[in-house]
């Protein structure tokens, strides 16, 4: 039984299987909330069908049972959440937060991804419109466990964004927000390709008045030839067959010890070992990996 208050999760996305990066995510966030005495829960990001790969949200699951992961209750699925996620819009519509915005596509090409606030003051009308949030002129920071100090002036950087697109898909920055508040998460263990959404989602927390969990983002593994393991640049999925020797390079990218008896040793068994002997301020900051630690 866990007194602990630690609840981490695992949030994939089914727009593809599970890879070398997405493994370093699960197994850290995982580890720390085990080694914690915490829970550990998984939560299916499927927002998007569209961008859905069919068959991958079964794969991911089965990817995660032959790698020895073992969560607690219920996987959760944001497909079923949507009404939670269009609530929580129209309170922000009600507190004036938000505002529709009509622009295309085209229209907003020049601008780089910096909404240039064509909407802003036009007082547009909700349906068939995107949702965009006003985003003020300021600074949000945070400090990582592993990267440290991060700060972002939102205004500037990132401009009022959408979180509900003209054709109703809601956006990850606010269904990330509301789940992990609704499951009760007080750690985000995850790749440090959403450092740069954190500051976006500090702001929805302040707004909806949710709590700020602590973050832990681990290093993204940049290949050989530059580009990062992830799913664009398709690095092979997770075999089953391949469970042990994946857990213990993701083990060593994250910094951890491996020693040789654990090459025998059945997933379940790794992660066991590796719970006992976590320690998160070994997970290196940097993105480079050789690739000799990678084979
Ligand atoms: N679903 C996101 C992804 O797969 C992760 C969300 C999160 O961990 O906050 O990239
Ligand atoms: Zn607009």
């Amino acid at each position: 039984m866990s007194v602990s208050a630690y609840v981490g999760r695992f949030a994939p996305t089914p727009s593809g299987y599970l890879h070398f990066g997405s493994l370093m995510a699960a197994l850290a966030s995982y580890l720390d909330a085990r080694a914690a005495g915490g829970r550990w829960l998984l939560r299916m990001e499927d927002l998007d069908p569209p961008r859905e790969m069919p068959g991958a949200q079964e794969a991911i699951v089965r990817a995660l049972e032959a790698y020895g992961f073992e969560w607690d209750g219920q996987m959760a699925r944001q497909s079923e959440r949507l009404d939670t996620y269009n609530a929580a819009i129209d309170k922000l519509w009600a507190d004036g937060h938000v505002y529709a915005c009509t622009c295309s596509r085209k229209q907003l090409e020049p601008f780089a991804g910096l909404y240039p606030g064509f909407c802003r003051e036009a007082g547009r009308d909700v349906h068939d419109a995107a949702i965009r949030l006003r985003v003020p002129d300021r600074v949000y920071a945070f400090t990582d466990r592993v990267q440290g100090e991060f700060s972002q002036p939102l205004g500037r950087e990132v401009g009022d964004f959408v979180i509900r697109r003209r054709d109703g898909l809601i956006a990850y920055q606010l269904a990330v927000v509301l789940d992990d508040a609704w499951q009760g998460v007080t750690h985000v263990v995850r790749g440090a390709d959403l450092l740069d959404s954190t500051p976006r989602q500090l702001y929805l927390q302040e707004l909806l008045g949710l709590p700020r969990p602590h973050y832990l983002h681990v290093p993204l593994i940049i290949q050989p030839d530059g580009h990062k393991l992830g799913k664009r640049y398709r690095s092979p999925p997770l075999e089953p067959a391949e469970a042990t020797p994946m857990l213990l390079r993701a083990l060593r990218a994250l910094g951890q010890p491996t020693p040789k008896p654990l090459a025998d040793a059945l997933p379940r068994e790794v992660l066991e070992w590796a719970i006992r002997h976590w320690d998160a301020d070994r997970i290196p900051r940097c993105c480079t990996l050789a690739e000799a630690q990678l084979r």
